[in-house]
């Protein structure tokens, strides 16, 4: 069956997007530890990211870092902090996070955002790319 993730890259499931290529897809997460989380994605749908061929994982670092600095450019924040888990979507994706505190990097930490919020979170990221 196909991943959350794969859905929304195919647009079966809406999602607050913010960059797209052939081979990656990056979008706002829903359940953000910080205003800005985003997560980078590769339409390639494996579990692990070391099982990646190694230049879908070059490329994935690749697309990740232009969208962690449009990020950092549209987000007040100290820097932006990155993270790899995949427990809960097993579909390798990798978290941009606009740190000003540590403890949104714990992932106990959450923030709540309205629709409005995403779409203009979202608008606003892409906008610096
Ligand atoms: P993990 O697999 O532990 O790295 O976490 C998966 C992340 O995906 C979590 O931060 C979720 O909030 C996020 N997530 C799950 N479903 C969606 C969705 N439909 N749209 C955006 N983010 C999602």
């Amino acid at each position: 069956m196909a991943s959350i993730f794969t859905k929304i890259i195919n647009g079966e499931i809406p999602s607050y997007k913010i960059a797209e290529d052939e081979n990656f897809y990056a979008f706002l997460d829903i359940n953000p530890n910080a205003k800005g989380h985003t997560l980078c994605v590769p339409k390639v749908e494996v579990n692990k990211i070391f099982d990646l061929e190694e230049r879908t994982y070059h490329g994935l670092m690749e697309f990740s870092r232009k969208v962690a600095i449009a990020l950092e450019n549209a987000v007040e924040c100290k820097r932006v902090g990155m993270a790899i888990i995949g427990l809960e979507v097993p579909h390798v994706h990798v978290h941009l996070i606009p740190l000003n505190d540590m403890k949104e990097m714990t992932f106990q930490h959450k923030v709540a955002l309205t629709d409005e919020e995403f779409k203009a979170l979202a608008h606003e990221i892409s906008s610096k790319l």
